[in-house]
């Protein structure tokens, strides 16, 4: 009988044991599992940024690149530095030339050179022609920079880039509201992507013109190819991606003066500033390139130095581009 009453009561308790399990266990054990879940996804969130952090850096890395290889072909003469108009010189081709491919045409004569460059704005005929121009923007960067050209009474080119966030549409809504030109740097800025071939080309142009025209109200006609025209990223013939610029209606500008700012290690604003002064004395009309990043901090800091030294000379006039602006272009129209 004892027995029978033990077992029962052995029962009883295994019973309310599994009644406990069931009804406290499971429940936290789904809690201890939602709470995993949101951690690992908060950790994928950071991840992913972390990731397109670094992916940034190495497009930029990649564009840093190509424009010290384009500026170490200048000083060895590879290609024409005749006012930093890019033909490439007509020397018997090395086996560097052909390996790197694209741009082979007739050096033009000084004359063409200065011709070309010397015949936009004629109202500023004799005057040496500066355009400071900014990539990769908006950035953290980009308030300040607007800032600086506000105080100095000058208005930019600001080849940008898609970003979304609502702070980043007040940054392009400031850049055309304040007068300076907004150009396209590329939807994406990622040369697998932007370069993959003419359709995507066109794809990712029409994508950011379409975007910056929905924030802005402003229809882009303005370009300038990551890593240049004379970058050595793209497999395809940047002349393709130049004839379908001009089929879209829009004009493409490469620089003749680099800042230097986009080299690892980074300048500091002392080395920006003597790049972008020496640069441009050397030159009638400079297209002046500046990049416009979280990192390029030497950049503004030597902005308000470049624009000082700049208005102090009379016959220089720093301007934004526009139609009227003759393009500097790496590629020659042959
Ligand atoms: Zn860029």
């Amino acid at each position: 009988m004892e027995n029978t009453e033990e077992r029962s009561l052995k029962r009883k308790k295994r019973v309310k044991r599994i009644r406990k399990i069931i009804f406290v266990g499971f429940p936290v054990t789904i809690l201890v599992l939602f709470v995993i879940c949101l951690i690992l996804i908060a950790r994928i969130g950071t991840l992913k940024k972390a990731l397109a952090g670094v992916r940034d850096e190495l497009n930029f890395y990649l564009e840093a690149q190509s424009e010290r290889e384009f500026a170490e072909n200048i000083a060895a003469g590879v290609v024409s530095n005749a006012e930093g108009v890019t033909a490439l010189a007509s020397q018997p081709e090395t086996e560097d030339n052909t390996a790197s491919g694209e741009m082979t045409s007739e050096k033009m004569s000084d004359e063409e050179v200065e011709s070309l460059l010397l015949g936009d704005e004629e109202l500023y005929d004799g005057f040496r022609r500066v355009y400071l121009t900014f990539d990769d923007g908006p950035s953290v960067n980009t308030g300040q920079i607007l800032d600086i050209l506000k105080e100095y009474n000058v208005k930019a080119t600001f080849f940008v880039i898609r970003k979304d966030g609502r702070n980043n549409e007040k940054l392009y809504r400031r850049i055309v509201d304040e007068g300076h030109t907004l150009g396209m740097h590329s939807n994406t800025h990622e040369y697998s992507v932007v370069y993959k071939s003419e359709e995507a080309f066109k794809e990712d142009t029409v994508s950011l013109q379409d975007f910056l025209y929905l924030v802005t109200g402003v229809e882009s006609k303005y370009y300038r190819f990551p890593g240049g025209s004379s970058n050595r990223v793209s497999h395809i013939d940047m002349k393709v991606f130049a004839s379908e610029l001009h089929d879209m209606g829009i004009e493409y500008y490469d620089w003749n003066v680099s800042a230097g700012d986009a080299v690892i290690p980074r300048p500091d604003s002392g080395t920006v500033y003597s790049n972008v002064i020496s640069g441009i004395l050397n030159h009638e009309s400079s297209i002046v390139l500046l990049h416009d990043t979280a990192s390029k901090k030497s950049t503004v800091a030597a902005l308000p130095k470049i624009i000082e030294y700049l208005q102090s000379l009379d016959d220089t006039v720093i301007l934004p581009i526009t139609d009227g602006t003759r393009p500097i272009q790496h590629l020659t129209t042959d």
